[in-house]
């Protein structure tokens, strides 16, 4: 995690938005929006600040908020939640995946399995709980893992399944087969399944199921979602973990220890957002589609090959058709060619894999349709 001069090496995407400030460059890189979530939200949480709820609240996160999470889950996917129990509310989704690895894992006889490419953070936090990450390699054109590899990864050093759905970078939906797969594997290897389910409500031609609903799940799956990426509340940093009493008590145990409590006036902010009619969640989800099928319709007019994400604000673009044979030189270089900042997917690949995806470049679509149409103009110069 430090370079070689000993300074923090500054994560992938702080160093791609940095590009983009430093050059004026479009910053299609970082997935945050660049437009305000529902004013209900923001309005609830100035007036959280107005009337005084500026100190810690409780450990677990505020009764409001942990029932409001309870309430959502029932809502959407029929899950019954005991909101003192079975709920913590995290500093984001990234204190709940570091709170659940620290919690769970412990050195090198520990296995994390994962499908790669991953989220960042993922490797970080294993590599911080000195355990052993194994990779199941999703393969292209649409990035869905052969179970055969699956099985082949899940062994009885297997503590944890860690999966991401919708998943960061790729876009992918996985299929059930390959969510009730995990769950044959968990149960047969005596592992937990972990999942970060950050993009549950933006879908397209798709539908979220949560590992949690299927079969022989629940006692062994801790959930994660997080109110960033929901309420476009990125910068917030309210997420939370569901599960089981005794695997969210020993999440609770290291979350105490790391940052006590999370996010005061925002937590009632939260709450309110998650009791949002329907309509917001798939008002949300239409309106990413429609920002999706605009960047790819850009991108291919560019000359990449293109992928189709079924959910999260993420497209994979090929720049190989572009001549490219390195994505992190191409994406170094693509501020001063093109105006736009884009992320090589080997970001989210182990060093001994990234000659599979050796061309691949992650654009984010969580962007105002004026800036993305900015974007596709520029990237225009490219065909
Ligand atoms: N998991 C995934 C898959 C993500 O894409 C992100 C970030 N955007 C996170 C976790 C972190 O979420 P948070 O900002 O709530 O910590
Ligand atoms: N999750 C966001 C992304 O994938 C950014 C999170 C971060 O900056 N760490 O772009």
């Amino acid at each position: 995690l430090l370079g070689r001069d000993g300074t923090a090496v500054p994560t992938i995407f702080a160093e791609m938005s940095a590009l983009a400030t430093r050059t004026g460059a479009v910053n299609l890189g970082q997935g945050f929006p660049d437009e305000d979530g529902p004013e209900e939200v923001l309005e609830a949480a100035r007036s959280a600040i107005a009337h005084g709820v500026n100190q810690y609240p409780p450990g677990r996160g505020m009764p409001d908020l942990l029932q409001a999470i309870a309430e959502h889950q029932h809502r959407f996917y029929g899950v019954h939640l005991d909101p003192q129990r079975h709920v913590l509310v995290t500093t984001g989704a990234t204190e709940a995946l570091a709170a659940a690895l620290l919690a769970l894992v412990d050195g090198p006889d520990d296995e994390v399995v994962v499908f790669e490419p991953y989220y960042d953070s993922y490797a970080a936090c294993v590599a911080l709980a000195r355990a052993r990450l194994v990779t199941v390699p999703l393969r292209q054109p649409d990035f869905q893992p052969d179970l055969d590899d699956l099985r082949r990864a899940v062994t009885d050093r297997t503590r944890i399944i860690l999966v991401n759905d919708p998943h960061n970078p790729t876009g992918t939906v996985f299929g059930r087969e390959t969510l009730e797969e995990v769950v044959r594997l968990a149960e047969r290897h005596d592992a937990i399944v972990l999942t970060d389910e950050v993009y549950e409500h933006l879908v397209f031609e798709a539908v979220h199921t949560p590992i949690a609903t299927l079969p022989g799940a629940w006692e062994r799956t801790l959930t994660i979602s997080s109110a960033g990426k929901t309420f476009a509340t990125t910068g917030w940093k309210i997420g939370w973990i569901s599960g089981p009493a005794d695997l969210i008590d020993a999440v609770l145990a290291v979350k105490q220890f790391l940052t006590y409590v999370s996010g005061g006036p925002f937590q009632p902010a939260i709450a309110t957002g998650l009791r949002l009619p329907d309509g917001y969640f798939t008002d949300a989800a239409a309106s990413l589609r429609a920002k999706r099928d605009l960047l790819g319709e850009g991108l291919r007019h560019a000359g990449f090959g293109v992928s189709t994400p079924r959910g999260s604000y993420f497209t994979v673009a090929d720049a190989a058709p572009l001549g490219a044979t390195d994505a992190a030189e191409f994406c170094r270089a693509l501020p001063a060619r093109a105006g736009v900042v884009a992320i090589p997917l080997t970001a989210f690949v182990s060093p001994e894999h990234r000659g599979d995806y050796a061309t691949l470049v992650r654009f984010a679509a969580c962007k105002r349709v004026d800036v993305i149409e900015d974007a596709v103009a520029r990237l225009a110069v490219l065909a």
